[in-house]
This record gives structure tokens, sequence and C-alpha cells, in this order.
């Protein structure tokens, strides 16, 4: 791990005021993911700004009747909020579905939405990676790239954004509210707040630099059933191959997001319209367009047929 200085913020805009004056600060909340990238030296802070006593840990009934979720509480604090669990079923599905326990007792709101890829070469610093080095080239196309995106790719990277929780968050239309080094505060809606790759895959989201996450906003309660489900290798504590995170109504109709499919949280409202059709004609409205690689091809039906037997047990 490479040496760096640290100081502890005192106000969220002092915290963002700190990030944008030095170029190689990085704030640092949980720590979950970045402290594993500094060991490897695949970030290389040269200043830690520490969110951590900042109070933005509550979770507040917002005027329009939705949740506001500060950006420093746990995924298990959020997770096993009572009116997250009643009004909010996908969410507390998708966070309890991530990491370990352990891991979701530190980890944070805003934090789960910036962690990075879990591309093997991405972590490998010996392998070419447009977003760990732009410019460098891509190791995982033409590589071993069964767990990486299959739309919303490029021909610079093919990774997949890794978090369960923010599928949740794009079902549920959420947003993101942020302060930036000037006290000027915006809310970017989820649909907008990761980037595709495109020929700069290391630009990973809508921040500008220093700009700090404060909150996440849940709009007033959509009904339906919330289901959150994740097919992976092992049982538990790993990434998602495919997930699908679903708000269906008695009628069939509803909505669907797709996670370990595509560099952001994958939900395309032609979907949402195909789905009183059924899983096969939703999945197409999802996928076209889509560009597998020759062993990551099967993500497309395996999204398919997950959607199918959560259209079913919704129908039971
Ligand atoms: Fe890097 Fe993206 Fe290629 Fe993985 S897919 S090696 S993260 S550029």
């Amino acid at each position: 791990m490479r040496a760096f200085t640290y100081e502890r913020a005192r106000t969220p805009a002092a915290a963002a005021a700190a990030v944008a004056a030095n170029k190689g600060a990085k704030f640092i909340a949980g720590g979950t993911n970045l402290l594993d990238l500094m060991k490897l030296e695949i970030e290389t802070p040269t200043h830690l700004v520490d969110v951590q006593d900042l109070g933005l840990d509550r979770i507040e009934e917002t005027k329009d009747g939705g949740l506001r979720i500060g950006t420093l509480v746990s995924n298990t604090a959020l997770a096993s909020d009572r009116r997250v669990r009643k009004d909010y079923g996908v969410l507390t599905r998708a966070i309890v579905a991530g990491a370990s326990g352990q891991l979701r007792n530190k980890a944070t709101t805003g934090g789960n939405l910036l962690q990075r890829t879990r591309c093997p070469y991405f972590y490998d610093t010996n392998q070419a990676c447009n977003k760990r080095r732009p410019g460098s080239g891509c190791a995982a196309i033409g590589g071993v790239n069964r767990q990486l995106g299959v739309i919303g790719t490029s021909d610079a990277c093919i990774a997949t954004h890794p978090s369960d929780m923010a599928v949740a968050l794009r079902v549920l239309d959420a947003s993101v509210e942020t302060v930036d080094a000037g006290g000027k505060t915006r809310s970017i809606p989820v649909a907008e707040f990761h980037r595709l790759p495109g020929d700069t895959p290391h630009v990973e989201n809508a921040l500008q630099p220093g700009e700090l996450i404060t909150a996440v906003t849940l709009p007033a309660p959509i009904g339906g059933s919330h289901f959150y489900h994740k097919v992976r290798d092992r049982a538990s504590y790993a990434f998602a191959l495919v997930s699908v995170a679903a708000v269906l109504n008695a009628d069939g109709s509803g909505r669907v997001a797709f996670g370990g499919v595509a560099p952001k949280p994958w939900r395309v409202k032609a979907a949402d319209a195909q789905l009183p059709a059924g899983a096969g004609a939703a999945a197409r409205a999802a996928f076209a367009g889509a560009r597998p690689t020759h062993e990551n091809a099967f993500k497309i039906t395996l999204a398919e047929r997950t959607l199918a037997a959560l259209i079913a047990e919704n129908r039971a």
C-alpha cells in the first residue's frame, strides 16, 4: 500500500472542498472496497478524507411519502429498516443478497453505489485494463469473460457493475443527492448516475471531482409484489452472474431491472411495457442490441428464465 495522509471532515461541504482541492484525494466511509483496492495498489490516493463524522446516517420520511437515506446508513441498517422492509421489499432483498453480514455492517449506501467492478483483469495489475490504466487495452475482451457484460459494453470495456443494491434502486426510480465543494446540492436520478464505458471506461459515474453523495431518495411506495433473485456460481458471498429486480402487479404489469449483465443496473422501459406479454417478450426488449461474448451469451437466457420464475411466483 502506498503512503497517504488522512483527515476527518466536519461538514459535507468541507469534505467536498478537501477532495476537490487535492487531485490525489478520495473520500473514505466504510472502506470495504477502497481499502482492498489500495492494498493491491489499484487505487493509490495520496490523501483520504474520512466522512464518517458527518451525521449522514439517518433514514427520514420525505414530504412526498418517500424515504431519504443518508449516505452513511449501513447496508445492514437499510435492509432491516421497518419502512424499507414494508414498502420497498425489493431493496431489502437485494441488499441481503450481497456480500456478507460483516461487510454489510460496515458498507454504506453511498459507497455501495461507488464500488468498482470485479472484472478479474481490473484486479491484476500485470494485465491491460482501460478502466485501471486508460489507453492500455482490455485483457478481458478475448480473455476469460464468462462473468462479464453482455449489453451496454464497448470495444474499450465489457465490465459489469457489481452492486445488487443499485439494481433495486434503479427499479424503484431512486435519486442520488450530492453536494459539491461550493456547497451546491443537486439530485441525480439513479438511471443517470452510472455511465456506460464508451471510450472512457475509467469515468464510471456522473459525479464531478470532489462531489460527495449525501443521500439516496426513494419516491413514495409503488405497491406491487417485490422480488430480487440473484443467480451466482455459489450460494452466498459471490457476485451475480445475473440478477433480476422486479416489482410486479396482479395484472402482470410492473417494472424490471437486471444486474450482472451491464456496466450499470440495466433497465429498459420497453421491457417494463412487455411484462404483461411474458418473460420472453420482456427479455427480448431488455436485451435488444446485446453483444455477448462467446463465453457469456448464456446470461441472456438465464436472465429470461429468472424473470419467468418471478412472474410465475407472482401468479401463484
Ligand atoms: Fe478493464 Fe473493463 Fe477490460 Fe475488465 S473489461 S479488463 S475492467 S477494461
